[in-house]
């Protein structure tokens, strides 16, 4: 198929913001470390605290709770953690409560021991059985120390969002603190730490248009912390060492501010997003839109074509020049049956496909996206399933 090539998974990483780009590649042409006290190394710190200023506006939160790591998978890491600290006193979780959907990255419990780890269930549009994590708090035993709970807030195949209201206010009942993995949600949806978004959010630079290989946790307070994953210099107030990654925090804070910027146009990549729905509804009546029936991001659409695998859809796609998903993109190159479809109870074996919009996304891509989807559905009898009026 002629034409530029489209781009339709942002959920697995989206393009570099120019503004982004241009703050990485300001730091990249000077020197300094932001430890250092003389000019240089102010200058560098600037740009770190400027940063962290446009990720606490970004979630709602104050500058000095925001604390950078190399991604959202280390910021999980340090989170999950049984022993944290509460100002002088040390505080202990015995358990952590997760969700059977969430991102490996939450899904493995970090620091955590696996007979200390409960996994709480989704019901068949993916919305996280609420009923079951109060069920399973109410028998929590305080004794042994706190329930941490973590899970996304919406997740990257379905782009489900969860009820985090209801959730905080139940891990608040339970006196447990609540961990969100709000990769997917930064830049598409509001997220308030201050309106009770959770107790802490983790984030990912490169969801945002920022670089990958940065990220941070934000906490809606400063005083009860995770003992450190990285230990050794002072950094990050003593809760990450290591050098800043001045240019990817740069990038990261560039990208941050337009994602705040750009929700008030999400309404715009909600309607193309809509529009792709309408179009492969119709090219393909007997599709399955997993999620749809409940609150999902503005930008994504995952579905199953009965006949065709989501894999060989997914090739077939590219070859026309399109990038989809066949599910999430987190473990390189490997294919496997979708945990997240597993969790709702999907039985088929197609699995699914997965197309994450962003601003950039127009109307053409998806006239695009439509003539790519019209030629691999004619091919579905020769896919070994049932022809449909394309
Ligand atoms: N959480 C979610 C929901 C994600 O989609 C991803 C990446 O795909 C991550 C966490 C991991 O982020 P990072 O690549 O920064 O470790």
């Amino acid at each position: 198929m002629s034409g530029p090539r489209i781009y339709l998974d942002y959920n697995a990483t989206a393009p570099l913001l120019p503004a982004a780009r241009e703050a990485m590649l300001s730091v990249l042409s000077a020197t300094g470390n932001p430890s250092s006290v003389h000019r240089e190394g102010r200058a560098a710190r600037r740009l770190v605290e400027s940063a962290r200023q446009e990720i606490a506006a970004l979630v709602g939160a104050k500058s000095e709770n925001v604390v950078f790591t190399s991604g959202a998978t280390e910021a999980a890491s340090t989170l999950l953690a049984p022993d944290w600290t509460f100002g002088r006193g040390a505080v202990r979780f015995s358990r952590l409560y997760v969700c059977a959907a969430d991102h490996p990255c939450t899904l493995s419990g970090g620091r955590f021991p696996a007979d200390a780890i409960m996994r709480v269930g989704v019901d068949a549009d993916g919305v996280v059985d609420v009923g079951g994590l109060a069920a399973a708090l109410a028998v929590h035993d305080a004794a042994e120390g706190l329930p941490l709970v973590a899970l996304h807030l919406a997740n990257n195949e379905s782009g489900v969002i969860q009820p985090v209201a209801r959730i905080s206010a139940i891990v608040k009942a339970a006196g447990g603190v609540l961990v969100l993995d709000a990769v997917q949600a930064a830049g598409r949806i509001p997220i308030d730490l201050a309106a009770g978004h959770g107790d802490f959010v983790i984030l990912s630079a490169h969801k945002l248009g920022g670089p990958a290989g940065v990220g941070a946790f934000v906490g809606a307070a400063s005083l009860m912390m995770p003992e450190p994953l990285v230990r050794g210099g002072g950094h990050e107030r003593g809760h990450r060492a290591g050098t800043e990654n001045v240019a990817g925090i740069a990038g990261f804070g560039a990208a941050a501010r337009c994602a705040l910027e750009g929700l008030a146009r999400m309404d715009a990549v909600r309607s193309r997003r809509d529009r792709l729905e309408t179009v492969l509804r119709s090219i393909v009546p007997d599709a399955v839109v997993y999620g749809a029936q409940t609150e999902r991001l503005p930008n994504t659409v995952f579905f199953g074509i009965p006949g065709i695998k989501a894999e060989t859809a997914q090739i077939a796609f590219d070859l026309a020049g399109i990038a989809v998903s066949a599910g999430s993109a987190c473990s390189s190159g490997k294919v496997g049956p979708s945990h997240v479809l597993k969790a709702m109870g999907v039985a088929s074996g197609e699995g699914g496909l997965r197309v994450s919009l962003g601003e950039a996304t127009s109307d053409a891509d998806i006239d695009r996206f439509a003539e790519a989807l019209r030629g691999i559905v004619a091919r579905r009898p020769a896919m070994g399933g049932v022809a449909t009026a394309a």
